[in-house]
């Protein structure tokens, strides 16, 4: 049952044009400066929690004869320099409580990130200074999703140094929703199933754009050729960023798999069976295996590669006994 919303709560296209009014290409959140400037013992707090061994960040000697020419700052950093920290939650510059409030009083109560990407225009040294600032990018709605009806907004967090300059950016997107509102029929707009979408970014587009071309397509690392599914930033083996991919035949075995028949998931018909399957070339990949009762399955199975259109917008590659 959707939650009743206050009678005077605004909905639909009058919400979102007021959205728009107040919010769209405003600022957001920030100024805010860092409290401290850029600083190795903070480096070092970091890199020790995550695990990350790059000298360049903590060994001054190693970081001045490398291509950098003293220590950097790891980028992933990024958002650590401009946290505020639990000392004055109440910013006034904050814009994002007002926002949130007016989704909620309308009834779309609960909040999911669908999307974070990040992009550094250089590395930051010790002694930098960053100030961080967003504004809202767009807002989009209301739309009908696999969680329920809702909005996406869109905001783009800069980080600027000292001089003004952008060191680095993030666009950040969530999902404001009605729970439990989802349409078990559909959007009413053809036939579109509850089957959750593909969260596609620049990671993954090649992947989705093959499965478009009717091909199972598998990352490769074109500096020690190890293949890796799913896709990844860089290579778990030799640490490159560069990467190219292949066309699997569409064979394989299965490796593992379960038959899942409990909690029940939107757009999936229980009991189903999901296959770790190990393709010819190497690389393993998890899809549905379809065109057989579970108990039949077996680890070693031969099974091929079929797609597989789930309804009018979404085709999935599954797998069939060979
Ligand atoms: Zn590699």
């Amino acid at each position: 049952m959707a939650e009743q919303a206050p009678s005077q709560a605004l909905v639909g296209d009058e919400l979102l044009e007021r959205l728009k009014a107040e919010f769209e290409g405003q600022p957001y959140r920030g100024p805010r400066v860092g409290v401290d400037p850029v600083n190795l013992p903070m480096i070092r707090h970091f890199v020790d929690a995550v695990g990350d061994r790059n000298p360049a960040y903590v060994d001054e000697r190693f970081a001045s004869a490398s291509r950098f020419g003293g220590i950097v700052s790891p980028p992933a950093m990024l958002q650590v320099w401009t946290m505020p920290g639990l000392v004055d939650p109440d910013d006034p510059n904050d814009r994002q409580p007002a926002l949130l409030d007016m989704l909620d009083e309308a009834g779309y109560t609960s909040v999911v990130a669908t999307n974070s990407e990040q992009e550094y225009a250089r590395y930051l040294r010790p002694g930098d200074v960053v100030t961080f600032q967003s504004h809202v990018e767009s807002i989009v709605g209301p739309k009908q999703t696999a969680l329920g009806e809702g909005y996406f907004i869109t905001t783009l967090e800069e980080s600027l140094d000292q001089d003004g300059e952008v060191v680095g950016t993030t666009r950040f997107r969530i999902l404001k929703f009605r729970p439990g509102a989802a349409d078990a029929s559909g959007d009413g707009q053809g036939n579109t199933s509850q089957r959750p979408r593909p969260s596609i970014n620049q990671d993954n587009a090649y992947f989705w754009e093959g499965v478009e071309a009717g091909e199972l397509r598998i990352q490769r690392c074109t500096q020690c050729r190890r293949l890796r599914h799913p896709g990844q930033p860089a290579c778990r083996e030799c640490g490159s960023f560069d990467w190219d991919w292949i066309v699997a035949a569409g064979t394989g075995t299965v490796y593992s798999f379960v038959v899942h028949h409990h909690p029940p998931l939107p757009g999936f018909e229980p009991p189903f069976v999901v296959g770790l399957v190990e393709l010819e070339e190497g690389a393993r990949v998890v899809a549905e295996i379809v065109g057989v009762e579970g108990a039949e399955v077996e680890v070693g199975m031969p099974v091929r590669l079929t797609f597989t259109a789930i309804d009018d917008e979404l085709t999935v590659p599954q797998w069939v006994p060979a």
